[in-house]
């Protein structure tokens, strides 16, 4: 179902199959109310006394787009819902609500794997769908840190460590924004800093990596396996849970690190943008390897959703657009990811061709290059 009337050949390319560049698992186990609530916010606390996270924008999306999946009227009140979902159990759910998305691949961000979650092969199984791994550096260097007896050592587990992880994935992902902001020096940094940054790190491994010249080591050595493998590197920017500072997540502040990667042409999938997607736009549109997604936005933003989607393709060339659910913990953010992407950018395409700006082969090429053409042939697919 779409929202606006379309020519058959722009509604055939916008219902058929999508590839998700970026998701996480969901989570296999029966959830109370207050862990489904934390589910459906990228904030980690409970709505104030009195309020409910169903009082947002995606709450109401749930009510109205994931209820009928559950066989509930539209608009169904959150408990009315919350009983449904318990009554068929967790895997029936994510298997409706993973099947009803219509995507044919996962490609997975394994970086927050844990026993309540689907893996990547489970989330393809259930969805009906293919599914490939994306690796996370910073869970790597996480684990080689904890391991590591010496800088040296350090710095050779990370190189093969990166190599064997990436031999089996499709892409590589930083969560950099998080850890030390995007505005890092772009430079590869000297063995001399490294080893001496590795030595304080080596004193307390356990602790989460905040170094920028240790993540700038991280980064520069993925790079060399990127390049080696054909793999593109994705970057978290923009929107993200109560760890980021925003500001610091704007794709602009990487514009150095961007140029310095042009000549060596490793892919640069900048992800979620928002409300830094026009930067991002323009990135994409001026540098020749940078790719760009507004996942998490679309299903967060949900009623709202078609205005970013406008916004983004006022300047982003169609080749270097994504689709991704950015799924997390629960399906419906998986069918509402799908179920906004195709809205969102049905009425954009409905704009354009009211106002003879692309016509009917246009829109329905671009809603392919968008809603898979692209994936499929950044990663390899
Ligand atoms: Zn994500």
């Amino acid at each position: 179902m779409l929202p606006v009337d379309l020519p058959d050949a722009v509604r055939e390319a916008l219902l058929a199959p999508l590839v998700d560049h970026h998701c996480h698992g969901v989570r296999r186990d029966e959830l109370s109310r207050a862990q489904f609530e934390l589910l459906i916010t990228e904030g980690s606390t409970p709505a104030p006394p009195g309020t409910t996270h169903f009082d947002t924008p995606i709450g109401a999306a749930i009510r109205r787009w994931c209820a009928p999946v559950l066989d509930l009227d539209p608009h169904a009140p959150p408990a009315v819902y919350l009983a449904r979902r318990a009554e068929l159990g967790a895997g029936e759910v994510n298997r409706r609500l993973l099947e009803a998305s219509g995507i044919v691949a996962f490609l997975v961000d394994t970086g927050l794997e844990a026993p309540e979650l689907l893996s990547a092969a489970e989330m393809g199984r259930h969805g009906g769908a293919a599914a490939d791994e994306i690796v996370r550096l910073e869970q790597i260097e996480q684990d080689v840190a904890e391991t590591a007896r010496a800088a040296v050592d350090y710095m050779d587990s990370l190189a093969e460590e990166l190599t064997a992880r990436a031999a089996r994935a499709v892409g590589l992902k930083s969560i950099a924004a998080y850890r030390c902001g995007l505005d890092f020096d772009p430079a590869r940094p000297s063995r001399g800093s490294v080893i001496a940054a590795a030595n304080r790190r080596l004193g307390d491994p356990k602790r989460r990596l905040t170094d920028p010249i240790l993540i700038r080591h991280l980064l520069w050595t993925a790079v060399d396996v990127a390049r080696e493998r054909g793999l593109p590197m994705q970057f978290h920017t923009g929107y993200g849970d109560t760890d980021l500072y925003l500001n610091r997540a704007d794709p602009a502040l990487m514009t150095g690190f961007i140029r310095s990667l042009q000549p060596i042409g490793v892919p640069i999938i900048l992800l979620h943008c928002y409300p830094y997607h026009r930067q991002a736009a323009y990135l994409a549109a001026v540098f020749p390897h940078v790719y760009v997604d507004v996942g998490l936005a679309l299903t967060y933003t949900a009623a709202g959703s078609a205005r970013i989607m406008a916004e983004l393709l006022e300047l982003v060339p169609f080749h270097k657009q994504m689709f991704s659910s950015d799924c997390y913990g629960v399906a419906e953010t998986c069918h509402l990811g799908a179920l906004y992407f195709r809205h969102s950018l049905a009425r954009v395409l409905r704009t354009r061709l009211d106002d003879d700006e692309w016509n009917a082969t246009d829109c329905a090429r671009i809603a392919h290059m968008i809603g898979s053409g692209n994936a499929r042939r950044v990663y390899r697919l």
